[in-house]
C-alpha cells in the first residue's frame, strides 16, 4: 500500500489559459467538474492535457507499468441481441456460431496454465438456450482444471450484461428487487469460483446512445447495481467505456461521472473518507491506494479501460470510428476525471500495441496482457490469434520509457520462474 504525494506537473505557463485552473485543481487533488471535462476535450493544446494525465498517473503508480499474462475465452457468440456496434454475435444456426462445451472450456484452461497465464478472463453473448448450470460448471471447470495442476490461475468471467441475462435464465431476476436476484447469481459463480467481473457491457451511460445503438441491453442503472452488488460481495470489477461511435463528448463525462460515483460508494465501504460534496479521490495527498488482492479490503473498481469502437463489420460501419488523437485525448481525460480509480488500461489488441506506447506516457498504467484469444473486435487486417510474446509487450513498455512488472488480476506483483508463478501482496 502507497501513500500518494501532489503530481509533479512540469512548471510553465499553458498555451491554453483555460487550462490553469484545472491544472491547481489536479495539483490539489481536487475533483474535475463536467464543464472541465470540456475544457480538456476542447482545448487545442492536447499535449498538456496528455502531460496532466501523465502526472496523476505517475502520482497513483509510479514508473510501472502493468501487463499480465491471461488468456481470453470467449464461449459463445451466439447473442439474443444484436447491438449495431457489434461485430462478435451471431444467431444460433448461422455460419459461424459456435459454443463451447465444458470439456473443451477444460482444455483451453489445462493450455493456458501449461502457457503460465494467471489469469482466464471470459465473456460471451447472450446465448438464449444454455441453462443456468452451463455457466457455474464453465467456472468450476477453470478453477478445478487450475487446481489440479497446481496453479491459482485466476478466474475473471463474465460482464454485468452477462450476470443480468444468468439472473433471467434462473428465474430469479425481478425488476422491482433486480438486486436480489444479481446477488444470487454473483454467490453461486463466487462459490464456483469466480474472482471478479470484467468491465465490458457498459458501453455509453446515455438513455439516447442506449436506444439508438443497443436497446434490449441493460441501461446504465442496472449495470451500477450490479459492479455495486459484485463490491458488497467483496469483488474487484473493472469498468469500460465504449467511446467514438454515435456519442458526444459530453455523454462521455456523464458516463465517467457516474462511474467515479459509484466508485465513490465502494470506497466509502471500505473506509475512505469523503469531502464535502461525497467525494473520494486518491488523488488527494496522503490518501492510500486500495490494498491489491487483499480480499477482506476487496469490492472497489480496479481499472477503467477506454475502449475505441471499431465500425468494421458492425452496422455502423459508415462511420469513421475515433482517430489517434482522440484516442490519445480520451484516455488522458478518463486518467483525469476517474480520480478514484487506482488504474487506466490502454488494451492494446483495441489500441494496437504503438498507440498503447504512446497511452502509457499520457496517463495509462497498465497494457493487459498477452491475451491468445479475443474474438469480440478484430483489428483490421489481423485474425483472432492476436497473442503478443511477453518480450514483445516488455519491451514495448520499457521503450515508453517504464518499468515493465508482471500484475496478477488483482494487481499484486507475480513472481515468476518459468511457467511457475506466485504473487507478492502489495
Ligand atoms: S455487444 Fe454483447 S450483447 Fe450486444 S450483440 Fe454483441 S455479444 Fe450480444
Amino acid at each position: 500500500m502507497s501513500i500518494l504525494s501532489q503530481p509533479k506537473i512540469v512548471a510553465g505557463a499553458f498555451q491554453d489559459a483555460a487550462l490553469g485552473p484545472i491544472r491547481r485543481k489536479i495539483e490539489a487533488g481536487e475533483r474535475l467538474t463536467l464543464e472541465d471535462g470540456l475544457i480538456l476535450y476542447e482545448t487545442p493544446d492536447v499535449w498538456s492535457v496528455c502531460q496532466m494525465a501523465d502526472a496523476v498517473r505517475r502520482q497513483l503508480n509510479g514508473e510501472v507499468a502493468y501487463y499480465n499474462i491471461n488468456r481470453h475465452i470467449n464461449y459463445t457468440n451466439v447473442c439474443a441481441l444484436s447491438c449495431k456496434f457489434c461485430e462478435f454475435y451471431r444467431k444460433r444456426g448461422q455460419d459461424g456460431a459456435y459454443e463451447y462445451s465444458i470439456d473443451e472450456i477444460r482444455n483451453l484452461t489445462r493450455e493456458a496454465v501449461e502457457s503460465g497465464a494467471t489469469e482466464i478472463h471470459s465473456v460471451g453473448g447472450l446465448h438464449p438456450y444454455l441453462p443456468f448450470s452451463y455457466y457455474t460448471d464453465m467456472v468450476a471447470a477453470i478453477r478445478q482444471t487450475a487446481d489440479e495442476m497446481g496453479s491459482d490461475l485466476h478466474a475473471k468471467a463474465f460482464t454485468a450484461v452477462e450476470i443480468v441475462h444468468l439472473a433471467k435464465i434462473a428465474k430469479v431476476f425481478k425488476a422491482d428487487d433486480r438486486q436480489a436476484g444479481i446477488r444470487w447469481v454473483l454467490e453461486q459463480l463466487i462459490d464456483a469460483g469466480l474472482g471478479s467481473l470484467p468491465g465490458g457491457g457498459a458501453e455509453v451511460f446515455d438513455d439516447r446512445v442506449h436506444n439508438e445503438t443497443h436497446k434490449g441491453k441493460i441501461r446504465s442503472d442496472v449495470w451500477l447495481d450490479v459492479h455495486r452488488v459484485a463490491h458488497e460481495l467483496g469483488l474487484n470489477t473493472n469498468a469500460t467505456i465504449l467511446y467514438g461511435h454515435i456519442e458526444d463528448r459530453k455523454e462521455r463525462l456523464v458516463h465517467m461521472d457516474m462511474l467515479r460515483k459509484a466508485q465513490d460508494d465502494a470506497l466509502s465501504r471500505l473506509g475512505y473518507e469523503s469531502d464535502a460534496q461525497g467525494a473520494v479521490t486518491l488523488t488527494r495527498e496522503g490518501v492510500e491506494m486500495p490494498a491489491a488482492g487483499n480480499c477482506s479490503k476487496g469490492g472497489y473498481f480496479q481499472t477503467i479501460i477506454p475502449l475505441p469502437f471499431f465500425p468494421d463489420g458492425s452496422e455502423l460501419e459508415q462511420l469513421p470510428g475515433p482517430g489517434g488523437i482522440e484516442n490519445l485525448r480520451t484516455l488522458a481525460i478518463a486518467r483525469l476525471m476517474l480520480d478514484n480509480f487506482p488504474h487506466v488500461k490502454s488494451f492494446w489488441i483495441m489500441q494496437t500495441l504503438a498507440m498503447t506506447q504512446l497511452q502509457l506516457c499520457c496517463g495509462a498504467d497498465d497494457v493487459d496482457g498477452t491475451v491468445v484469444w479475443y474474438d469480440i473486435t478484430k483489428v483490421a487486417g489481423r485474425d483472432t490469434h492476436q497473442e503478443v510474446a511477453v518480450d514483445d509487450l516488455k519491451k514495448a513498455i520499457v521503450e515508453a520509457g517504464f518499468m515493465a512488472v508482471e500484475r496478477d488480476t488483482l494487481y499484486r506483483k507475480v513472481e515468476r520462474n518459468g511457467k511457475n508463478w506466485s504473487v507478492r501482496e502489495r
